[in-house]
């Protein structure tokens, strides 16, 4: 989508701070993070959210890159948050899928 901010970062034309990717996905840092690591990963492809069409292979390369990130930010044995804000309730400010994956502190039960 040619006017989504997330669509110009995963395919890199905009640079953005990338911390892994594959064909499908990319995981990028939060501009405003909420934790010591804080990584949104989105497809490379546009989908406004999960409820838009999103193939399973789109979902597998996403998820893919949670454990990818976790292990390259050090917080695979430490735990991590991984949330996907869909829709006004929610919260969802950038209309592109997105996962965001918080860790580096200990966040309690909170919420979740
Ligand atoms: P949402 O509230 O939609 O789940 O989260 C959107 C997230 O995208 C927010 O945490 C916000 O800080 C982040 N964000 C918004 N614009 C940009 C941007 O241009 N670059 C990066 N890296 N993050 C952004
Ligand atoms: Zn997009």
């Amino acid at each position: 989508m040619s006017d989504c901010i997330f669509c110009k970062l995963a395919s890199g034309e905009i640079p953005t701070d990338m911390v892994c990717e594959n064909d499908l996905a990319a995981a990028f840092r939060d501009a405003n993070p909420q934790a010591p690591v804080h990584v949104l990963i989105v497809p490379k492809a546009h989908h406004d959210n999960i409820l838009d069409n999103v193939d399973a292979q789109t979902l597998a390369a996403m998820t893919e890159l949670v454990g990818e990130v976790a292990r390259r930010e050090g917080i695979d044995k430490t735990g991590f948050r991984v949330i996907m804000n869909t829709g006004a309730d929610a919260g969802q400010t950038v209309m592109h899928l997105h996962m965001h994956v918080l860790g580096g502190i200990e966040m309690g039960e909170g919420l979740l």
